[in-house]
């Protein structure tokens, strides 16, 4: 059975889906997700991620990390943690600058969390030389200083969407037209839980809700609270969107997220908001642009001291890439990034102000 008979056999018997319960089957699905059967990233794949696109990325990130580690007076056993570190790209490229930093590679403990058994064998692949461990969620993170990356994670976690009716909600559902996989709205009900997003909303508007992010946020933050630590979050997003930003990409190409159940990715902007609120016991920067961090950490006097060994086409890729993880029409505004240490330690670089 296909993914689309498998959700057409359940919404037949059982009623229309919620929205996060459909994502979660296109992309974790054992036989058939999205994440769990493919590696989808890169110039071949589906999407290309900042890590994919140069080096210099996960370089500035672990650098950025280390001297928070520094900071920290660095603690001579710590989890270095990723999370969705999908092939593994960042978290080797941030080791490998961060090896220039004594002793941070040896006291790292690198601890991946992913779903996904394909990429788990990818990511072994990859930090194979750091004996990597990996989690099945944030409460398996050690009770130990924890330094920690998420880049593009948050977007892939299964989000609800809710059209507002006065004061009431009415949840968007996955269910049938003539046997085909169509959108529909299921009664308005109120939602206490969204009660602040009647101060922001009009009536017809559409939001959404990602209830599993919140929860991995407090916990990372509870490690860092209690041991030290730092965590930089990167993703695509805003502070309380209003609209419907569920997204479905296949080769490259926008596609209806109906159509290719498991063969199209599935994201949704991040509300930078709700994660920034789960962060309590720590300190977080400010919501920042990731060209600006970029270019705080030094991307520019990077890319020219890796300009002078290229030339010709890699050359011209390697500006390329340059440009699009920074230019404000790129990547530069439309991702954004936020840290988080302990109160009181000092900002991580390039997010003191
Ligand atoms: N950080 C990588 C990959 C981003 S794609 C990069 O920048 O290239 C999202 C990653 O999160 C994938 O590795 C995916 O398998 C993983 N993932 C998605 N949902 C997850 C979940 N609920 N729990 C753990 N990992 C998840």
């Amino acid at each position: 059975m296909s993914l689309r008979e498998i959700l057409t056999a359940q919404i037949s018997a059982q009623g229309p889906m919620r929205l996060d319960d459909y994502i979660s089957m296109c992309l974790l699905h054992p036989e058939h997700g999205y994440y769990t059967t493919r590696t989808p990233f890169g110039a071949q794949g589906d999407f290309i991620t900042a890590p994919e696109i140069s080096q210099m990325f996960g370089e500035l990130i672990g650098l950025s990390l280390a001297q928070a580690w520094l900071d920290q007076g660095a603690p001579a056993t710590f989890t270095f943690a990723e999370l969705g570190p999908g092939r593994g790209t960042l978290m080797a490229d941030a080791l490998r600058a961060a090896s220039r930093v004594a002793g941070f590679n040896e006291a790292a403990q690198i601890t991946l969390l992913e779903a996904s058994p394909a990429l788990r064998q990818v990511q072994a692949a990859t930090l194979h030389a750091y004996a990597p461990k990996w989690i099945d969620s944030t409460e398996a993170l050690p009770e130990q200083p924890t330094y920690l990356i998420a880049n593009e994670f948050f977007d892939a976690l299964p989000i609800r969407q809710f059209v507002r009716d006065g004061t009431r909600w009415r949840e968007r559902q996955v269910g049938l037209v003539d046997g085909t996989l169509a959108f529909g709205l299921g009664p308005a009900q109120p939602q206490p839980a969204l009660a602040h997003r009647l101060e922001d909303t009009q009536d017809g508007d559409l939001i959404e809700d990602c209830a599993a992010a919140a929860p991995i946020v407090a916990t990372l933050s509870a490690r860092i609270a209690t041991h030290g630590g730092a965590a930089l979050v990167f993703d695509y997003g805003d502070w309380r969107s209003v609209g419907d930003t569920l997204q479905a990409v296949q080769d490259h190409a926008p596609t209806n997220p109906l159509t290719a159940p498991g063969r199209a990715d599935l994201t949704a902007h991040v509300d930078f908001e709700a994660l920034l609120k789960a962060t309590a016991p720590c300190t977080p920067s400010r919501v920042t642009p990731q060209g600006v961090i970029l270019e705080r950490l030094g991307i520019t006097q990077r890319a020219t001291a890796l300009a002078k060994a290229l030339s010709g086409d890699a050359l011209e890729s390697h500006i390329a890439a340059h440009r699009r993880l920074t230019h404000p029409q790129e990547m530069g505004n439309l991702f954004k990034t936020f840290g988080i240490v302990p109160k009181g330690a000092a900002m991580l670089p390039g997010l003191e102000i």
